[in-house]
Protein backbone atom coordinates (compact mmCIF):
# COMPACT_ATOMS: atom_id res chain seq x y z
CA UNK A 1 0.00 0.00 0.00
CA UNK A 2 2.15 2.70 -1.40
CA UNK A 3 0.13 5.41 -2.66
CA UNK A 4 -1.18 8.55 -1.17
CA UNK A 5 -4.65 8.31 -1.70
CA UNK A 6 -4.71 4.54 -1.47
CA UNK A 7 -3.30 4.84 2.64
CA UNK A 8 -5.58 8.19 3.07
CA UNK A 9 -8.61 5.75 1.76
CA UNK A 10 -7.84 2.79 3.62
CA UNK A 11 -5.08 2.84 6.33
CA UNK A 12 -5.87 2.11 9.83
CA UNK A 13 -9.81 1.36 9.59
CA UNK A 14 -11.25 -0.81 11.33
CA UNK A 15 -13.47 -3.57 10.25
CA UNK A 16 -15.13 -5.41 13.19
CA UNK A 17 -17.01 -8.98 13.56
CA UNK A 18 -19.82 -7.05 12.68
CA UNK A 19 -18.39 -6.45 9.37
CA UNK A 20 -18.77 -2.83 8.60
CA UNK A 21 -16.95 -1.59 5.74
CA UNK A 22 -15.96 1.52 8.09
CA UNK A 23 -14.75 2.21 11.51
CA UNK A 24 -18.17 2.20 13.53
CA UNK A 25 -19.03 5.41 15.73
CA UNK A 26 -17.61 4.64 19.45
CA UNK A 27 -19.51 6.93 21.10
CA UNK A 28 -19.20 5.90 24.55
CA UNK A 29 -17.59 7.43 27.45
CA UNK A 30 -16.34 4.01 28.84
CA UNK A 31 -16.01 0.14 28.40
CA UNK A 32 -16.80 -2.60 30.35
CA UNK A 33 -14.12 -3.96 32.60
CA UNK A 34 -12.71 -7.70 33.12
CA UNK A 35 -9.93 -9.53 34.88
CA UNK A 36 -8.05 -8.71 32.26
CA UNK A 37 -7.74 -4.57 31.91
CA UNK A 38 -7.88 -4.87 36.28
CA UNK A 39 -4.35 -6.48 35.37
CA UNK A 40 -3.06 -3.51 33.21
CA UNK A 41 -4.95 -0.86 35.23
CA UNK A 42 -2.43 -2.43 38.30
CA UNK A 43 0.55 -2.58 35.92
CA UNK A 44 0.09 0.90 34.91
CA UNK A 45 -1.04 0.57 31.70
CA UNK A 46 -4.42 1.85 31.59
CA UNK A 47 -3.64 3.85 28.11
CA UNK A 48 -2.97 0.56 26.12
CA UNK A 49 -6.74 -0.68 26.66
CA UNK A 50 -10.24 0.62 26.16
CA UNK A 51 -10.98 1.94 29.75
CA UNK A 52 -12.41 5.44 29.58
CA UNK A 53 -12.38 7.61 26.48
CA UNK A 54 -10.54 10.52 27.53
CA UNK A 55 -7.53 8.19 27.40
CA UNK A 56 -8.42 6.38 24.59
CA UNK A 57 -11.01 4.88 22.09
CA UNK A 58 -10.87 3.11 18.89
CA UNK A 59 -12.95 5.45 16.76
CA UNK A 60 -9.79 7.86 17.83
CA UNK A 61 -7.22 4.55 16.92
CA UNK A 62 -8.33 4.45 13.45
CA UNK A 63 -7.49 7.89 12.53
CA UNK A 64 -4.36 7.99 14.36
CA UNK A 65 -3.29 4.91 12.45
CA UNK A 66 -4.13 6.74 9.25
CA UNK A 67 -2.32 9.96 10.22
CA UNK A 68 0.90 7.68 11.36
CA UNK A 69 1.19 6.45 8.38
CA UNK A 70 0.57 9.30 6.03
CA UNK A 71 3.26 11.88 7.99
CA UNK A 72 5.82 8.68 8.30
CA UNK A 73 5.04 8.73 12.08
CA UNK A 74 6.08 6.19 14.72
CA UNK A 75 2.78 7.36 16.64
CA UNK A 76 0.09 9.88 16.64
CA UNK A 77 -2.19 11.15 18.86
CA UNK A 78 -5.80 13.12 17.82
CA UNK A 79 -6.38 15.81 20.39
CA UNK A 80 -9.61 17.90 20.80
CA UNK A 81 -8.40 21.15 18.50
CA UNK A 82 -4.80 22.23 17.49
CA UNK A 83 -4.53 24.25 20.34
CA UNK A 84 -4.91 21.54 22.42
CA UNK A 85 -2.33 19.61 20.61
CA UNK A 86 0.53 22.50 20.85
CA UNK A 87 -0.36 23.58 23.97
CA UNK A 88 -0.34 19.37 25.43
CA UNK A 89 2.89 19.32 23.50
CA UNK A 90 4.82 22.23 24.70
CA UNK A 91 3.34 22.15 28.65
CA UNK A 92 5.46 18.56 28.36
CA UNK A 93 9.21 19.49 27.19
CA UNK A 94 9.43 22.82 28.56
CA UNK A 95 10.51 23.43 32.53
CA UNK A 96 11.17 26.34 34.13
CA UNK A 97 13.42 28.47 32.72
CA UNK A 98 13.72 26.52 29.48
CA UNK A 99 13.98 28.70 26.09
CA UNK A 100 12.02 28.09 23.67
CA UNK A 101 12.98 29.40 19.78
CA UNK A 102 10.40 30.19 17.82
CA UNK A 103 8.94 33.16 15.32
CA UNK A 104 6.66 35.74 15.14
CA UNK A 105 5.24 34.64 11.66
CA UNK A 106 3.10 31.40 13.30
CA UNK A 107 -0.62 31.25 14.47
CA UNK A 108 -2.09 33.74 16.73
CA UNK A 109 -3.65 31.03 18.68
CA UNK A 110 0.27 29.92 19.87
CA UNK A 111 1.93 33.54 19.94
CA UNK A 112 -0.90 33.81 22.86
CA UNK A 113 -0.15 30.69 24.46
CA UNK A 114 3.29 31.82 24.57
CA UNK A 115 2.23 34.81 25.93
CA UNK A 116 -0.08 34.07 28.29
CA UNK A 117 1.09 31.05 29.72
CA UNK A 118 4.61 30.30 28.74
CA UNK A 119 5.91 33.60 30.33
CA UNK A 120 3.87 32.80 33.52
CA UNK A 121 6.32 29.68 34.02
CA UNK A 122 9.60 31.58 33.33
CA UNK A 123 10.05 30.21 29.91
CA UNK A 124 12.41 32.32 27.75
CA UNK A 125 10.92 32.99 23.98
CA UNK A 126 13.19 34.03 21.39
CA UNK A 127 12.13 34.81 18.18
CA UNK A 128 13.76 34.93 15.11
CA UNK A 129 12.23 35.19 10.80
CA UNK A 130 11.82 31.68 9.13
CA UNK A 131 13.82 32.76 6.43
CA UNK A 132 16.66 33.42 8.44
CA UNK A 133 18.09 30.11 8.62
CA UNK A 134 22.00 31.12 10.04
CA UNK A 135 19.91 33.12 12.87
CA UNK A 136 17.85 29.81 13.82
CA UNK A 137 20.84 28.19 13.77
CA UNK A 138 22.36 30.84 16.04
CA UNK A 139 19.89 31.14 18.45
CA UNK A 140 19.32 26.97 18.41
CA UNK A 141 22.10 26.53 20.77
CA UNK A 142 20.78 26.96 24.20
CA UNK A 143 16.90 26.50 23.47
CA UNK A 144 15.08 23.49 24.89
CA UNK A 145 12.61 23.68 22.27
CA UNK A 146 12.20 24.63 18.73
CA UNK A 147 8.89 25.41 17.02
CA UNK A 148 8.19 26.72 13.54
CA UNK A 149 5.10 26.05 10.44
CA UNK A 150 6.44 24.49 7.99
CA UNK A 151 5.19 27.11 5.95
CA UNK A 152 3.95 30.35 8.00
CA UNK A 153 1.26 32.41 8.93
CA UNK A 154 0.29 34.96 6.93
CA UNK A 155 3.68 35.72 4.86
CA UNK A 156 3.86 32.09 3.79
CA UNK A 157 7.72 31.92 5.04
CA UNK A 158 9.23 29.07 4.30
CA UNK A 159 11.47 26.74 6.94
CA UNK A 160 14.92 25.59 5.42
CA UNK A 161 13.79 22.82 7.73
CA UNK A 162 16.98 19.62 7.01
CA UNK A 163 19.55 22.62 7.33
CA UNK A 164 18.13 23.52 11.58
CA UNK A 165 17.77 19.64 11.54
CA UNK A 166 21.03 19.02 11.01
CA UNK A 167 22.44 21.68 13.35
CA UNK A 168 20.55 20.65 16.20
CA UNK A 169 21.24 18.75 19.31
CA UNK A 170 20.88 15.58 20.79
CA UNK A 171 18.19 16.91 24.05
CA UNK A 172 16.42 19.45 21.76
CA UNK A 173 13.13 19.17 20.22
CA UNK A 174 12.28 20.06 16.93
CA UNK A 175 8.65 20.72 16.71
CA UNK A 176 6.48 21.60 13.23
CA UNK A 177 3.43 22.69 13.13
CA UNK A 178 2.23 21.67 9.59
CA UNK A 179 -1.02 22.80 9.32
CA UNK A 180 -0.20 24.97 5.50
CA UNK A 181 1.22 22.17 3.22
CA UNK A 182 -0.47 18.52 4.83
CA UNK A 183 1.81 15.60 4.59
CA UNK A 184 0.80 15.36 1.04
CA UNK A 185 3.15 18.08 0.18
CA UNK A 186 5.61 18.22 2.89
CA UNK A 187 6.43 15.15 5.37
CA UNK A 188 8.57 16.88 8.16
CA UNK A 189 9.67 13.45 10.24
CA UNK A 190 11.36 12.28 7.04
CA UNK A 191 13.26 15.54 6.86
CA UNK A 192 14.72 15.53 10.73
CA UNK A 193 11.98 16.68 12.79
CA UNK A 194 11.28 14.93 15.83
CA UNK A 195 7.66 16.16 16.07
CA UNK A 196 4.62 16.98 14.00
CA UNK A 197 1.30 18.72 14.79
CA UNK A 198 -1.47 19.87 12.89
CA UNK A 199 -4.80 22.02 13.03
CA UNK A 200 -6.70 19.16 11.62
CA UNK A 201 -9.58 21.34 11.46
CA UNK A 202 -7.76 22.96 8.10
CA UNK A 203 -7.37 20.60 5.40
CA UNK A 204 -6.84 17.40 7.16
CA UNK A 205 -10.47 17.40 7.64
CA UNK A 206 -11.39 19.53 4.68
CA UNK A 207 -14.90 20.16 4.84
CA UNK A 208 -15.15 23.50 7.76
CA UNK A 209 -17.22 21.75 9.62
CA UNK A 210 -15.13 20.18 12.81
CA UNK A 211 -11.94 21.29 15.02
CA UNK A 212 -9.61 19.03 15.39
CA UNK A 213 -5.62 18.35 16.51
CA UNK A 214 -2.86 16.26 15.68
CA UNK A 215 0.56 14.84 17.33
CA UNK A 216 2.77 13.01 15.48
CA UNK A 217 6.52 12.00 15.79
CA UNK A 218 9.03 9.57 17.15
CA UNK A 219 7.90 7.50 19.78
CA UNK A 220 10.04 8.47 22.83
CA UNK A 221 8.05 11.60 22.49
CA UNK A 222 4.85 10.54 21.48
CA UNK A 223 4.27 8.93 24.61
CA UNK A 224 5.13 11.27 26.80
CA UNK A 225 2.76 13.93 24.96
CA UNK A 226 -0.09 11.06 25.18
CA UNK A 227 0.82 10.95 29.03
CA UNK A 228 -0.31 14.27 29.90
CA UNK A 229 -2.80 14.77 27.10
CA UNK A 230 -4.83 12.13 29.20
CA UNK A 231 -3.77 14.21 32.13
CA UNK A 232 -4.95 17.69 30.68
CA UNK A 233 -7.91 16.22 28.79
CA UNK A 234 -8.02 17.50 25.27
CA UNK A 235 -9.35 14.30 23.96
CA UNK A 236 -11.09 14.11 20.79
CA UNK A 237 -14.37 12.89 20.90
CA UNK A 238 -15.38 10.03 19.23
CA UNK A 239 -17.58 11.64 16.66
CA UNK A 240 -14.94 14.24 15.53
CA UNK A 241 -12.87 10.94 15.01
CA UNK A 242 -15.75 9.71 12.29
CA UNK A 243 -15.60 13.22 10.43
CA UNK A 244 -11.58 13.52 10.39
CA UNK A 245 -11.56 9.73 9.38
CA UNK A 246 -14.16 10.59 6.46
CA UNK A 247 -12.45 13.89 5.46
CA UNK A 248 -9.05 12.13 5.34
CA UNK A 249 -9.60 9.95 2.97
CA UNK A 250 -10.28 12.24 0.09
CA UNK A 251 -7.35 14.61 1.29
CA UNK A 252 -4.83 13.21 -1.72
CA UNK A 253 -7.32 14.15 -4.52
CA UNK A 254 -8.60 17.60 -2.69
CA UNK A 255 -4.79 18.73 -2.06
CA UNK A 256 -3.76 17.72 -5.80
CA UNK A 257 -6.70 19.98 -6.69
CA UNK A 258 -5.76 22.84 -3.89
CA UNK A 259 -2.11 23.02 -5.11
CA UNK A 260 -3.28 23.27 -9.24
CA UNK A 261 -5.58 26.16 -8.03
CA UNK A 262 -3.25 27.89 -5.68
CA UNK A 263 -0.98 28.07 -8.49
CA UNK A 264 -2.99 29.18 -11.10
CA UNK A 265 -4.81 31.88 -9.06
CA UNK A 266 -1.51 33.07 -7.96
CA UNK A 267 -0.13 33.67 -11.34
CA UNK A 268 -3.32 35.12 -12.41
CA UNK A 269 -3.09 37.77 -9.70
CA UNK A 270 0.84 38.70 -9.81
CA UNK A 271 0.85 41.83 -12.26
CA UNK A 272 -2.99 42.58 -12.33
CA UNK A 273 -3.99 46.00 -11.97
CA UNK A 274 -4.90 46.84 -8.89
CA UNK A 275 -2.33 44.29 -7.07
CA UNK A 276 0.73 45.20 -5.72
CA UNK A 277 2.24 42.22 -4.13
CA UNK A 278 1.05 38.10 -4.75
CA UNK A 279 3.01 35.97 -2.35
CA UNK A 280 2.99 32.33 -3.60
CA UNK A 281 6.00 29.94 -3.11
CA UNK A 282 5.28 28.49 -6.18
CA UNK A 283 6.16 31.87 -7.89
CA UNK A 284 9.23 32.79 -9.14
CA UNK A 285 9.24 35.96 -7.81
CA UNK A 286 8.68 34.19 -3.71
CA UNK A 287 11.72 34.92 -2.13
CA UNK A 288 13.05 31.78 -1.58
CA UNK A 289 11.81 29.99 -4.66
CA UNK A 290 14.51 27.71 -5.02
CA UNK A 291 14.52 25.97 -1.53
CA UNK A 292 10.67 25.77 -2.09
CA UNK A 293 11.26 23.71 -5.38
CA UNK A 294 13.62 21.73 -3.78
CA UNK A 295 11.13 20.90 -1.04
CA UNK A 296 8.00 21.43 -2.21
CA UNK A 297 7.73 18.79 -4.92
CA UNK A 298 4.22 17.58 -4.92
CA UNK A 299 2.79 21.52 -5.09
CA UNK A 300 3.02 24.61 -3.30
CA UNK A 301 -0.28 24.71 -1.56
CA UNK A 302 -3.48 26.60 -1.72
CA UNK A 303 -2.86 29.40 0.42
CA UNK A 304 -1.71 33.07 -1.49
CA UNK A 305 -1.16 36.28 0.24
CA UNK A 306 -1.00 39.44 -1.82
CA UNK A 307 -1.55 43.38 -1.03
CA UNK A 308 -4.19 45.30 -2.88
CA UNK A 309 -3.51 48.79 -3.93
CA UNK A 310 -5.19 51.38 -1.56
CA UNK A 311 -4.78 49.88 1.73
CA UNK A 312 -7.24 48.08 3.87
CA UNK A 313 -10.04 50.01 2.88
CA UNK A 314 -10.18 49.19 -0.65
CA UNK A 315 -9.02 45.47 0.40
CA UNK A 316 -12.29 45.67 2.49
CA UNK A 317 -14.16 46.45 -0.70
CA UNK A 318 -12.84 44.11 -2.79
CA UNK A 319 -13.45 41.38 -0.23
CA UNK A 320 -17.03 42.38 -0.39
CA UNK A 321 -17.53 42.41 -3.86
CA UNK A 322 -17.08 38.26 -4.39
CA UNK A 323 -19.73 36.54 -4.52
CA UNK A 324 -18.37 32.65 -4.83
CA UNK A 325 -15.23 33.41 -3.12
CA UNK A 326 -16.39 33.81 1.20
CA UNK A 327 -15.13 36.58 3.75
CA UNK A 328 -14.48 33.95 6.68
CA UNK A 329 -11.21 33.68 8.45
CA UNK A 330 -9.98 30.27 8.73
CA UNK A 331 -8.56 28.22 5.48
CA UNK A 332 -8.04 24.54 4.44
CA UNK A 333 -11.85 23.74 3.36
CA UNK A 334 -13.08 22.64 -0.26
CA UNK A 335 -14.41 26.23 -0.64
CA UNK A 336 -12.25 29.55 -1.34
CA UNK A 337 -12.14 31.49 2.18
CA UNK A 338 -10.62 34.99 2.16
CA UNK A 339 -9.64 37.45 4.96
CA UNK A 340 -7.60 40.28 5.80
CA UNK A 341 -5.07 39.92 9.12
CA UNK A 342 -5.74 43.28 9.72
CA UNK A 343 -9.22 42.93 11.12
CA UNK A 344 -9.20 39.12 12.30
CA UNK A 345 -5.82 37.22 12.93
CA UNK A 346 -3.75 40.11 13.39
CA UNK A 347 -5.97 42.18 15.09
CA UNK A 348 -4.17 42.49 18.42
CA UNK A 349 -1.14 44.15 16.56
CA UNK A 350 -0.27 47.85 16.25
CA UNK A 351 0.76 49.34 12.83
CA UNK A 352 4.17 49.30 13.71
CA UNK A 353 3.97 45.64 15.06
CA UNK A 354 2.74 44.56 11.46
CA UNK A 355 5.15 46.34 9.79
CA UNK A 356 7.74 44.97 11.32
CA UNK A 357 6.61 41.37 10.27
CA UNK A 358 5.88 42.57 6.72
CA UNK A 359 2.16 42.85 6.63
CA UNK A 360 1.73 45.98 4.54
CA UNK A 361 -1.53 47.74 4.51
CA UNK A 362 -3.94 46.20 2.19
CA UNK A 363 -2.61 42.51 2.91
CA UNK A 364 -5.59 39.75 2.19
CA UNK A 365 -4.91 36.21 2.53
CA UNK A 366 -6.53 33.57 0.48
CA UNK A 367 -7.30 29.78 0.77
CA UNK A 368 -7.94 28.37 -2.58
CA UNK A 369 -10.55 25.69 -2.94
CA UNK A 370 -11.64 23.50 -4.67
CA UNK A 371 -13.89 25.19 -7.48
CA UNK A 372 -13.52 25.54 -10.73
CA UNK A 373 -10.54 27.89 -11.23
CA UNK A 374 -12.18 29.46 -13.75
CA UNK A 375 -14.91 30.41 -11.79
CA UNK A 376 -12.59 31.78 -8.93
CA UNK A 377 -11.09 33.76 -11.88
CA UNK A 378 -13.86 35.31 -12.63
CA UNK A 379 -15.04 36.12 -9.33
CA UNK A 380 -11.71 38.07 -8.49
CA UNK A 381 -12.06 39.56 -11.80
CA UNK A 382 -15.42 41.26 -11.07
CA UNK A 383 -13.91 41.84 -7.23
CA UNK A 384 -11.32 44.20 -8.65
CA UNK A 385 -13.29 45.66 -11.35
CA UNK A 386 -15.70 47.55 -8.88
CA UNK A 387 -13.02 48.89 -6.93
CA UNK A 388 -10.98 50.46 -9.95
C1 LIG B 1 -5.89 26.97 13.01
C2 LIG B 1 -4.48 26.75 13.31
C3 LIG B 1 -4.07 26.33 14.58
C4 LIG B 1 -5.04 26.14 15.72
O1 LIG B 1 -5.87 25.04 15.51
P1 LIG B 1 -7.38 24.92 16.10
O2 LIG B 1 -7.84 23.62 15.51
O3 LIG B 1 -8.15 26.11 15.63
O4 LIG B 1 -7.25 24.87 17.57
C5 LIG B 1 -2.72 26.08 14.78
N1 LIG B 1 -1.81 26.26 13.81
C6 LIG B 1 -2.17 26.69 12.57
C7 LIG B 1 -1.12 26.88 11.54
C8 LIG B 1 -3.51 26.95 12.29
O5 LIG B 1 -3.84 27.38 11.07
Amino acid sequence: MKGFSTRCVHKGTLHTEIKSVNTPIFQTSNFLLSDEEYKKIIEGKSNKINLYTRYSNPSRNAVEEKIKNLEYADDAITFSSGMAAISTTLLTFLKFGDKILTTYDIYGGTTYFLNKILKNLNVKIEYKDPFDTEGIIDGIKDAKVILFESLSNPLLKILDIEEIARNKRENQIFIIDNTFLTPYNLNPLKMGVDVVIHSASKYLNGHSDLIAGIVCGKREFVEKIRDNMIIIGGSMEPIAAFLLERGLKTLGIRIEKHNKNGYEIARFLEGKKGIKKVIYPGLESYTKYQLAKKILKNGFGGMITFVIDGGDDKGVKFMHNLRIIKEATSLGGVESLISMPFNTSHAGLTDNEKMKMGIEKGTIRLSVGIEDVEDLKEDIENGLKKIR
